[in-house]
């Protein structure tokens, strides 16, 4: 079996295994507050906030790239289909084309995108 099936099976094990660790999260908790130590409890707690203040510096430090690899052929070259919109994408490679998938961080690489969604929302409020 390839390292990729491995991966894949992995992946694929990924959202039955959340319903039980969040069960035993539960206990966990449950029994740390009843007999650990009084200090581990507010430690818990200061270690998940101070984990999500942390993930949101880091996201805004590191913000988001735009994925351009090809679902079909795998080449890096996925481009906006309309430059009008942050709706769609093709592939220049092999002319892959999905109309409905969200070009969002590609546009955002591109340049400002307030215009853009500006002309989208009033073209919205028109075809009401
Ligand atoms: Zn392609």
């Amino acid at each position: 079996m390839s390292r990729h099936r491995v991966a894949d099976r992995a992946a694929a094990l990924g959202p039955y295994l959340i319903a039980p660790a969040g069960l035993a999260a539960v206990v966990v908790a449950i029994a740390v507050v009843r007999t650990g130590p009084a200090w581990i409890a507010p430690a818990a707690l200061g270690l998940l906030l101070g984990g999500g203040l942390l993930w949101i510096v880091a996201s805004a430090l590191a913000p988001a790239q735009a994925d351009k690899t090809c679902p079909r052929c795998g080449a890096d070259e996925l481009q906006r289909l309309d430059q009008g919109t942050t709706r769609g994408v093709r592939c220049a490679g092999c002319h892959f084309v999905d109309a409905s998938v969200s070009s969002f961080y590609l546009a955002e690489e591109e340049g400002a995108l307030e215009p853009m969604i500006l002309a989208e929302r009033r073209s919205a409020r028109r075809s009401r």
